[in-house]
């Protein structure tokens, strides 16, 4: 029978890249969206109509009641949950000291507590399966830090420990829990930037570009493999050598 993978964030930018990967794998996929509900449903569209089993839900990941109804949703559509890729996130820019509390409260509601709460749920099904596969969507900034993005660096370094805490408490339930961690991907989190910054960026980077949703969706890919099942509590980089 066909395993069954939840994207969060799974409309756009990497995370729709990662959808569309695991429908090759042979999973049958949940497209979480939250505010982009045309591009969820026109994604999950398309990939229906090309005969994969597919379903869009809407949730914002940080509301722990819209993420049980998230899973309660997916268990009834397709009995449960095999691997759980947590992508969902936002960024943030701009000097440390003129963050205010919303804005802290905003980018670790959604990057970390999102983590938290799809794992917690996740983990209540994979527990009684004996098995499952978590795969979290960190950032290089979460390794190395970045001036400017320090809420955001503070984020993704927790999903890094979280993971690493995961893969411990887990590993007896033969359940494996990695981060994926990309470098600078060209998405519409890097909107913000112009041509010339853009160009700066890859300056320092030295694959001398950005690197593509699917470069990132081909690391997921392989954590959610079985060539990947005595693999757990790891970082894996996908950033073209900047870190
Ligand atoms: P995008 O900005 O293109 O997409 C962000 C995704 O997160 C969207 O699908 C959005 O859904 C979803 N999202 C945001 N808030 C919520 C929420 N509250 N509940 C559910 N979904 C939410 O970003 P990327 O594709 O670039 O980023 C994907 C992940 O990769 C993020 O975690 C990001 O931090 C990480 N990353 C990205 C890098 C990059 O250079 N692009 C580098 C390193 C890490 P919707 O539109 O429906 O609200």
């Amino acid at each position: 029978m066909k395993k069954t993978a939840l994207v969060t964030g799974g409309s756009r930018g990497i995370g729709a890249a990662v959808v569309r990967k695991l429908c090759l794998d042979g999973f049958r996929v949940a497209i979480n969206y939250n505010l982009s509900e045309q591009r969820a449903n026109d994604l999950c569209s398309e990939l229906c109509s090309e005969g994969f089993e597919v379903i869009a839900l809407k949730c914002d990941v940080s509301s722990p009641d819209e993420v049980k109804r998230l899973f309660a949703e997916i268990n009834k559509a397709f009995g449960g949950i095999d691997v759980l890729v947590n992508n969902a996130g936002i960024s943030l820019w701009g000097l440390f000291d003129e963050t205010t509390d919303a804005q802290w409260n905003e980018v670790i509601d959604i990057n970390l507590k999102g983590t938290f709460n799809c794992c917690r749920e996740a983990l209540a099904y994979m527990l009684s399966e004996k098995q499952g596969r978590i795969i979290n969507i960190s950032s290089v900034w979460g390794q190395t830090g970045a001036s400017c993005e320090a809420v955001y660096s503070a984020s993704k370094a927790g999903i890094i420990g979280l993971t690493k805490a995961l893969a411990k408490e887990y590993a007896p339930s033969n359940i494996t829990v990695n981060c994926v961690s990309p470098g600078v991907i060209e998405t519409d989190m890097m909107n913000r930037f112009s041509t010339e910054e853009k160009e700066a960026i890859c300056e320092d980077i030295p694959f001398g570009r950005m690197g593509t949703p699917e470069e990132v969706a081909s690391a997921v890919s392989f954590f959610a493999s079985e060539q990947a099942c005595y693999i757990t509590g790891q970082v894996l980089g996908v950033n073209g050598g900047l870190v």
